[in-house]
């Protein structure tokens, strides 16, 4: 009966030329780890919501299609590394001059959903979150520095005495919603205090440490800090960086990272303006020592250089290779549940509509990595359509929209309800 229902209902909305979806991406492949699709299908979207995904779901049910045909539908991308609390006026630190606002630099490149890794720490977050995070269209986490000022550069971040491990979870329990990790970075002296109070505050709130090391230094070895200082779950970011001991003598990966990795520990990129050598990663990829995720610490330094943007990275693993799945996957659910955020990077039925659709370049390309070396190689990802929340928020090429010559007359095209670009802020974001 409840069926029958559902087929009037259905037939006479669309006798009535109502359609059942506001937005309906078609012909595109699809490539989601978390339903484990692999193949073309249609991907349609309603109130910010995916509504269905099926092999075929005819235009007629859909208030606005686009044809994707050739290109790839992903979700949303995350990009786990970046600095974002701009605008500070904080001269040579990363809790100002030297972050980006996120707007920027994410929807063009594919990516929804970024984490700043630890520009602010419990006492200024408040701040960071009232002047970028809730007014960014990206949608913007968060892991709290374990120094209370966070990336103030210089003495700020040697601190100890600003290392809180209580006030820092305290502030991460209040924001539970925006905070997903501890982050400690930049350290340069002897001892594992920084690295001891994160782990504590990441027990204290239950949620998982983002390390950079700092200066790498014999009387804390990084060896220690992979083998017994973290806790499965907790993440060392910069896993390229050419201070990580990473190969030995005759070019072999140290037993000891794969050790680390069956712990639980977690590798990711952060490939940043200093983090990312190929002579370690091309090595390291060869022989199974791959990303658990790709991040690329953006900030000022890394923007213009050899990292540029979230879809330059993942190229570079795609030409070192990796399949394009595992790129996706390493770019998008990893990510996700490594932040303990499993509801994103994900196109399934009720999930937020964030999604990226991508276009797989061939042809001769170039790679750079932090101290200037090229790898050469024949793909290339690039971003044609970004679905924020249910809006197209970026569309390179116009596949949205209609040829000027055809329009006649025309007026401000797009509606609130699938363009979040001409029709902007006509339908509040959710988080
Ligand atoms: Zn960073």
């Amino acid at each position: 009966m409840r069926k029958l229902l559902l087929s009037f209902l259905v037939l006479t909305c669309s006798a009535f030329g109502q359609a059942r979806y506001e937005l309906l991406l078609q012909g595109g492949h699809v490539i989601d780890a978390a339903g484990k699709t692999d193949a073309v299908r249609d991907v349609a979207i309603q109130d910010g919501k995916i509504a269905a995904i099926a092999e075929h779901i005819p235009s007629s049910e859909a208030h606005k299609t686009i044809d994707v045909t050739g290109l790839y539908v992903v979700p949303g991308l995350i990009d786990i590394h970046v600095h974002a609390y701009a605008g500070t006026g904080m001269r040579d630190a990363y809790s100002g001059d030297h972050s980006v606002y996120p707007d920027g630099f994410t929807f063009r490149s594919g990516v929804t959903t970024v984490v700043d890794a630890g520009s602010s720490g419990w006492r200024n977050f408040p701040d960071f979150k009232e002047k970028i995070i809730d007014r960014a269209k990206t949608r913007v986490l968060a892991l709290l520095n374990i120094v209370g000022h966070g990336m103030g550069g210089g003495s700020i971040e040697q601190n100890l005495d600003d290392m809180d491990a209580k006030a820092t979870a305290e502030a991460a329990e209040k924001y539970k919603d925006t905070v997903v990790g501890i982050k400690t970075a930049h350290y340069q002296g002897p001892e594992w205090t920084p690295v001891e109070r994160a782990v504590e505050a990441g027990t204290l709130a239950n949620i998982p440490v983002m390390v950079d090391f700092g200066d790498f230094r014999p009387e804390r070895p990084y060896q220690d800090l992979v083998l017994k200082k973290l806790r499965s779950g907790d993440i060392s970011t910069h896993m390229y960086l050419d201070a990580v001991p990473m190969l030995d003598a005759s070019g072999k990966v140290m037993p000891y990272l794969f050790e680390a990795r069956k712990r639980g520990v977690i590798f990711d990129v952060g490939h940043g303006g200093g983090s990312f050598l190929f002579r370690q990663a091309v090595p390291a990829v060869r022989q199974g020592f791959v990303p658990d995720s790709i991040s690329t610490d953006l900030h000022i330094d890394s923007m213009n250089s050899g990292m540029k943007d979230m879809l330059n990275v993942m190229s570079k693993f795609l030409n070192m290779g990796l399949s394009l799945q595992d790129v996706i996957a390493r770019s998008t659910f990893n990510p996700a549940r490594e932040i303990q955020r499993a509801d994103l990077g994900r196109l399934s039925v009720g999930a937020t509509a964030d999604v990226a659709v991508l276009r797989l370049q061939e042809g001769n390309f170039g790679f750079v990595d932090v101290f200037g070396a090229r790898l050469q190689g024949h793909q290339e990802l690039a971003c044609e359509l970004t679905v924020r929340n249910g809006l197209v928020v970026y569309d390179l090429n116009g596949i949205s929209r209609s040829d000027w010559d055809r329009l006649g007359k025309y007026k401000v095209q797009g509606e609130a309800t699938w363009d979040g670009t001409i029709s902007t802020g006509l339908r509040t974001e959710k988080k």
